[in-house]
Parts: C-alpha cells; sequence; structure tokens
C-alpha cells in the first residue's frame, strides 16, 4: 500500500442519514469584513455543502469532460504516467476521469466534506471506489507515503493559500511525493489580466451556458474576492490569492523542479479574450 488510504469522516458511508437540515448547510462565514479574511486555513469553510452540491449540480460533469477534453490526460500519457495524487480532489472530478482513462489514482483533499462528496461521486458516476485521503497540503508527506509520477492540483485550487510560506511548503511537499522524473500539472486563473485590466473591465465569467456567473468582487495584489452568482438567486463567495504567472513558475523553480512550461487556455467557457486558465507543467527532473 502507498497510501495511508483511511476515509475521511463520512466517506464510505452510506449516504442518505438524516441529518438536521441546518448541519447539512451551514452558511459561508466571513466575519464582518470579509476582505481581511486572508488566511490559508479558511477554505475548508468556504467550501459549504449548498455552495459545492449546487455547482456540481449545475456544472455537470458531461459539460466539464466535453469543455476540457482530453488535454490533461493527453499531457499525462505524453509523460508516461501511470500513477497521480490528485492532492485537489474537491468533488472528485478529476478524480474519477483518471480512473475512468486507467490511472492508478490516489485522492487528497484537506475538506472532509469534500472528500464524502468525491467518494459518493465515484459511486454514482460509473461505480468507482475513490482512495481517498484527508491530507493538508503542507503536510501531505506525514499522511500520503509513496511515490507518484504525477502531482494534480487543478480547478484553481493553489489560489487558496495566502502566504508564501505556506505555497513554498506545499510545493515541496508535491516535490516530495513525486518520483525522480515525475512531474506536476497545477492550474490557476489568468490572475495578471484581472489585476492589470482596472476595475472597470475586469471579467465575469459564465458557466453552463450563462446559468453560473462568477465575477470578482473585489480585487487586490493580495486578495480577489469571486462572487458565484446561481440561477435561483443564491450567491456564494470565494477569498482566494491572486497568483501572478511568473510568481507562480518562479516559485516552482525555486522548490526544486527543473522545468516549468505554462500552457493557455483549453476551454470555451469564458467570455474573456484572453486565456481564462493558466496551466503550469513542472518536472521534477
Ligand atoms: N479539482 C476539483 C475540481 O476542479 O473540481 C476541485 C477543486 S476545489 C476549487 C479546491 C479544493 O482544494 C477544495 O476541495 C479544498 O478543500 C482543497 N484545498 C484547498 N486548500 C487546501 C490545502 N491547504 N490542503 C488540502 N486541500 C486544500
Amino acid at each position: 500500500g502507498v497510501t495511508d488510504s483511511r476515509p475521511a469522516s463520512g466517506a464510505g458511508v452510506a449516504g442518505g442519514q438524516a441529518e438536521p437540515a441546518i448541519e447539512a448547510h451551514p452558511a459561508q462565514a466571513f466575519g464582518d469584513d470579509p476582505l481581511l479574511v486572508r488566511d490559508t486555513d479558511h477554505y475548508t469553510d468556504e467550501y459549504v455543502t449548498g455552495f459545492v452540491e449546487k455547482w456540481d449540480e449545475l456544472i455537470d460533469w458531461k459539460k466539464r469532460y466535453e469543455s476540457e477534453g482530453r488535454f490533461f490526460v493527453d499531457l499525462l500519457k505524453s509523460h508516461g504516467v501511470k500513477s497521480v495524487l490528485d492532492v485537489a480532489t474537491g468533488t472528485g472530478f478529476h478524480s474519477v476521469r483518471l480512473i475512468e482513462e486507467g490511472f492508478d489514482t490516489v485522492s487528497v483533499d484537506g475538506s472532509p466534506e469534500m472528500l464524502a462528496k468525491a467518494f459518493e461521486n465515484g459511486k454514482n458516476y460509473g461505480g468507482h471506489i475513490l482512495r481517498v485521503v484527508h491530507a493538508d497540503w503542507r503536510w501531505l508527506n506525514r499522511d500520503v507515503h509513496g511515490e507518484f509520477d504525477a502531482v494534480i492540483c487543478l480547478g484553481n485550487s493553489f489560489t487558496h493559500l495566502f502566504s508564501e510560506r505556506d505555497r513554498r511548503k506545499a510545493l515541496a511537499e508535491f516535490y516530495a511525493v513525486l518520483k525522480h522524473d515525475g512531474i506536476l500539472i497545477l492550474d490557476q486563473r489568468n490572475y495578471d489580466a484581472i489585476l492589470d485590466s482596472g476595475f472597470t473591465s475586469k471579467h465575469a465569467y459564465y458557466y453552463c451556458g450563462e446559468e453560473v456567473k462568477a465575477e470578482p468582487e473585489y480585487v487586490d495584489e493580495g486578495l480577489a474576492r469571486f462572487r458565484y452568482s446561481f440561477p435561483d438567486q443564491s450567491q456564494y463567495h470565494l477569498n482566494m490569492y491572486p497568483l501572478r504567472k511568473d510568481y507562480v513558475r518562479r516559485l516552482v523553480r525555486e522548490v526544486g523542479f527543473q522545468r516549468v512550461e505554462t500552457y493557455g487556455d483549453f476551454q470555451d467557457a469564458f467570455s474573456a479574450d484572453e486565456p481564462d486558465f493558466l496551466i503550469h507543467l513542472a518536472e521534477k527532473s
């Protein structure tokens, strides 16, 4: 066994257990001044059940498959990858996709709720039993043992780290679980475009036709606060760190990766003329 695959609390337990609704749908808590919430540890409070389920319900996986195409699958295959550690499992989209493509996949997340949801999704989409590990990236090697051909950190997840110290620590941990010739694939929103284009022209992004709108509500060099609006008028927020492209490339090299290549978009679901997402591919040797 390469990993400590003990399920997160809730994962592996049959769904449908009745819980008081108030527990099942906690509200997002940003306090009196949301703009002051610039904390790496806050991510587990932001992905509350209502938000996560609405997102999964509306952005259906089939459409995501289509917009993403074979980009990551082909990239991994072209590097001879067989084993993958998905460090930002979320609700499991990429883990399930990779399992279906035959990759030996282990799924990590720092949020037990997310892992439980991913586990349930794995069963529902094709009857897959996800191997899940509850771990924070900063202490990844405490919980995950083994060497993987690839680490993937997708869906604009690295943006949840609010200090450079946390970013370096996480990248060093990703580096350490890789084989000597392993690769890291990490994506991010194109924050340079948002930071540099001025307030008036900040982009709104539409998903799933025009149904889900994601827009920056506030941006400075240390915070990008996004508002997500759903067709039923509900709104949720995420506070993220606006990673500049060249900064991320530099950090990745500084923790030891030898080469970094950055790709532009592969998907259609945005209104800007520049890439919405950037994808970094880093090679350990
Ligand atoms: N990759 C998935 C996707 O694209 O659908 C989900 C990405 S979701 C935007 C980001 C995930 O990263 C969340 O599930 C969150 O719990 C996790 N995460 C954020 N910071 C983390 C950390 N420091 N350690 C472990 N997981 C973290």
